[in-house]
């Protein structure tokens, strides 16, 4: 168990603040202790690479390749012609919290109604805003790791402390309650699980899930469940078990979720939170007070999206499995490298630590040189709390992850000329 944030390595931000200061402004300690997520800033490095007229392979951001469908953006369209244009309230529309609840009772048989759904700015919100209104300073949060970089800094924001528990790739990233149980303490508020996790693949299974409530039932503490990837896991169960778990937990239940992934609709900024109705009540205020809500018209496009006809998803799915099915063995098939099987959302995360060398000591360093000599972005696994790892996106057409493998391969055994074992 580590607790996250005692020996980060100093920000770009802190640069920037000690000029500001000499000019006589002095930025927060908040905002000083910032890191920069490292996902964005290696899609930012490759977006630099490409304005020189270079061809990446950008495997970087966690993004679908697809465009949104077209019945839902004419259904934005045709809202901002009919005028939808005018503030929203600030836990949402109550045509799209009703859409969120119906959808949530049909895919995931878990009954929450319209007044427990908060809509939010994407998932990022729903993140931000379920923390801020969680937690005190000092209280902890288990985050099992590798994780998504915006958990940690979502519960520092809040004031809170990340507990970070590593969970292990010989048993395949599983995040159980036994991983859980050694991160908490008396100050424990809430424990995070994303399933399918990002960047493992990692799914967690319902009795799994079940046997976290029960740990968090036992001490009293909030589950709070990201399922941005849920409707791409590869092999849904019949009954996911948020039903059980919510029987079980109550009100310390609190989901998490995004239109970003499954509808193709990074750009619209849709996200909700699920949970008792006094949580959403005060994700709603905190809103009213910083960002009201997402566009109406957007909210309005996510109606479609979501009441709408949906074996677009499942096309999604099915294109996502083709991908991954060749992915993840080409991957592991290169000298040095395991990766396993990706089990939903759209990365592989393979483990490169065996390919280090003198010259490439760190994933960080490949990341880098990766980038540089071969012109393929991945992101190191340093910024997700697993070094020696990197995490790469299939959303991208088959022949670009066909050539990015092949350069993939190729950067590698050069590692391995270069004294790497
Ligand atoms: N949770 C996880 C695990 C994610 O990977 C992401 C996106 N990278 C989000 C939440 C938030 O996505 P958005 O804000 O686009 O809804």
């Amino acid at each position: 168990m580590k607790k996250a944030g005692s020996k980060r390595r100093s920000v770009p931000t802190k640069k920037r603040s000690e000029a500001l200061r000499k000019q006589g402004m002095v930025l927060s300690r908040r905002v000083r202790r910032l890191t920069v997520s490292p996902t964005v800033a290696m899609a930012a490095q490759a977006t630099a690479l490409k304005r020189q007229g270079v061809r990446v392979f950008d495997f970087s951001v966690g993004e679908p390749d697809q465009g949104t469908p077209p019945h839902v953006a004419a259904a934005g369209v045709a809202a901002i012609e009919a005028g939808q244009t005018r503030y929203a309230p600030a836990p949402g529309l109550p045509e799209l919290r009703a859409a969120v609840a119906a959808r949530y009772r049909k895919d995931f048989q878990v009954a929450f109604a319209p007044e427990e759904v908060a809509i939010t700015i994407g998932g990022k919100q729903a993140l931000y805003l379920a923390c801020q209104a969680l937690l005190d300073p000092g209280d902890e949060v288990i985050v099992p790791s590798p994780c998504w970089p915006t958990f940690p800094e979502a519960v520092r924001l809040a004031g809170g402390r990340p507990v970070l528990v590593p969970a292990r790739e010989a048993d395949g990233f599983a995040i159980t309650d036994r991983l859980v149980a050694r991160g908490v303490g008396p100050r424990t508020r809430a424990v995070i699980v994303n399933s399918p996790c990002n960047p493992t693949g990692a799914v967690t299974k319902p009795e799994a899930l079940l046997a976290l409530g029960r740990l968090a039932k036992r001490r009293g503490f909030t589950l709070i469940y990201d399922d941005t990837y849920a409707q791409l896991a590869f092999d849904r169960p019949a009954d996911e078990g948020l039903q059980a778990l919510r029987d079980l937990l109550g009100d310390l239940v609190v989901i998490l979720g995004t239109a970003s992934k499954s509808y193709c609709m990074t750009g619209w900024r849709i996200g909700w939170v699920l949970g008792p109705k006094a949580l959403v009540d005060a994700c709603a205020a905190l809103a009213s007070h910083s960002t009201q809500s997402p566009a109406t018209f957007a909210q309005a496009g996510a109606v479609t999206a979501l009441n709408g006809p949906q074996e677009f998803v499942g096309e999604l799915l099915a294109e996502y499995r083709r991908r991954r099915d060749f992915v993840y063995p080409a991957l592991a098939a290169i000298p040095g490298v395991t990766c396993g099987k990706p089990q939903g959302g759209f990365y592989a995360f393979p483990n490169v630590s065996r390919c280090l060398s003198r010259e490439v000591p760190t994933s960080l360093d490949l990341g880098r040189r990766l980038l540089e000599e071969k012109h393929v972005a991945v992101v190191p696994g340093e910024g997700f709390d697993a070094p020696g790892y990197f995490r790469l996106s299939f959303a991208r057409p088959m022949e670009e992850l066909r050539e990015g493998v092949r350069r993939i391969a190729e950067f590698l055994g050069q590692c391995r000329g270069l004294g790497g074992s």
